[in-house]
């Protein structure tokens, strides 16, 4: 299963991805979190990337790209994978395209902007990776992660200002990925429910039917 999830800041695509990921032994590659890694080594891809991640701009193409390339050549990604947060423009896509890649599905979360507002208040992350929501997904104890153990914080990029900046972006650059691939056949939408557990099963029935 070589997999797509699209979908605006906040719409659950990483805590989506993570349940794919075990359900069909894939990997999954989210290009923020080894963004977010970089910045936390202090390498140069992360001192690059900084800058327009703290803005809710993107990083560019080519940054990403190479990224993606490297990831998708390894031995880890020959049974399939998920690709959480790539691409997120048109030129994106087609390097993607141009790599030779064959995507199976490209699947949408979709949820409105005051919506995602509002989840995205409510994030706290963990250093380890793990994403939780105060209300909807809240740790077993307050502020700790339940995996780790560390405390948990809430992301630079989750404040109100760049939230706004993030949606902008999505909306200009990344939604216009949908109708490039409908337009291939590929697309499928699932409806992002209140509950994280609801959402899952329609992804898991969109699955499916993609398998069949
Ligand atoms: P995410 O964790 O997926 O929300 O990504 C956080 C930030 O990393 C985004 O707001 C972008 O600045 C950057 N980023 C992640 N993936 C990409 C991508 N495919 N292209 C450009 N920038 C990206």
């Amino acid at each position: 299963m070589k997999l797509i999830l699209l979908g605006a800041p906040g719409a659950g695509k990483g805590t989506q991805s993570a349940r794919i990921s075990e359900k069909y032994n894939i990997p999954a590659i989210a290009t923020g979190d080894i963004l977010r890694g970089a910045i936390k080594e202090g390498t140069e891809l992360g001192l690059s990337a900084k800058s327009y991640m703290d803005a809710g701009k993107l990083v560019p193409d080519d940054v990403v790209v190479g990224i993606i390339r490297d990831y998708l050549s390894t031995d880890a990604c020959k049974n399939g994978f998920i690709l959480d947060g790539f691409p997120r423009s048109i030129p994106q896509a087609e390097a993607l395209d141009a790599m030779g890649v064959n995507i199976d599905v490209v699947l949408s979360i979709e949820v409105p902007d005051d919506k995602i507002i509002a989840r995205m208040s409510g994030r706290r992350v963990c250093r380890c990776g793990a994403s939780y929501h105060v209300d909807y997904i809240p740790p077993k104890v307050e502020n700790v992660c339940d995996k780790c153990g560390e405390a948990l914080y809430v992301r630079e990029d989750d404040k109100a200002e760049t939230v706004a900046n993030r949606l902008k972006t999505f909306h200009t650059q990344t939604e216009p990925l949908k109708e490039f691939y409908a337009a291939k056949g590929i697309l499928a939408t699932v409806e992002g429910q209140e509950e994280v557990a609801d959402t899952t099963a329609l992804v898991f029935e969109t699955l499916a039917k993609v398998e069949r």
